[in-house]
């Protein structure tokens, strides 16, 4: 092996320089292991590459891109939009009112102690005369 099969990978890749490249382009007619290197690499290189979709294919999916129709492409941000919009104003009609204060609970514990008095003196003269009957 001569000094320039080392740069059959860097000549494949285009990393020599002007000098190096001259050489490599010199010697490879001469070397067999250089020729069948750079086969297999460009062997590797295009087994890497992926094949093209069928045209069928991708004309189908270009029909499907082009069925969005003007009134999608408004009709989806506008309404967006309008949402936001509508929840702006939903809060900032709906939203906390800073002159509001706490529900009052004087009313409805006076309203439970009057009830439960009125409970309290049924059952005792219920049961006074019922104490008196027998
Ligand atoms: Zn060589």
């Amino acid at each position: 092996m001569k000094k320039e099969c080392e740069n059959v990978t860097l000549y494949f890749y285009g990393e020599l320089d002007q000098e190096e490249m001259t050489a490599f382009k010199a010697h490879l007619p001469h070397c067999p292991l250089c020729q069948k290197e750079l086969s297999f690499l460009e062997n590797v290189q295009t087994a890497l590459v992926p094949p093209a979709a069928p045209q069928n294919v991708v004309n189908a999916v270009l029909a499907q891109t082009k069925k969005v129709s003007f009134w999608q492409k408004i009709f989806r941000p506008a309404l967006g939009i309008g949402a936001a919009l509508a929840a702006g104003v939903f809060f900032l009609v709906m939203g906390p009112n800073p002159s509001q204060t706490a529900p009052d609970n004087t009313d409805w514990l006076a309203y439970v102690s009057v009830q439960s008095d009125e409970d309290f003196n049924n059952f005792a003269q219920e049961f006074e005369i019922f104490e008196n009957e027998f």
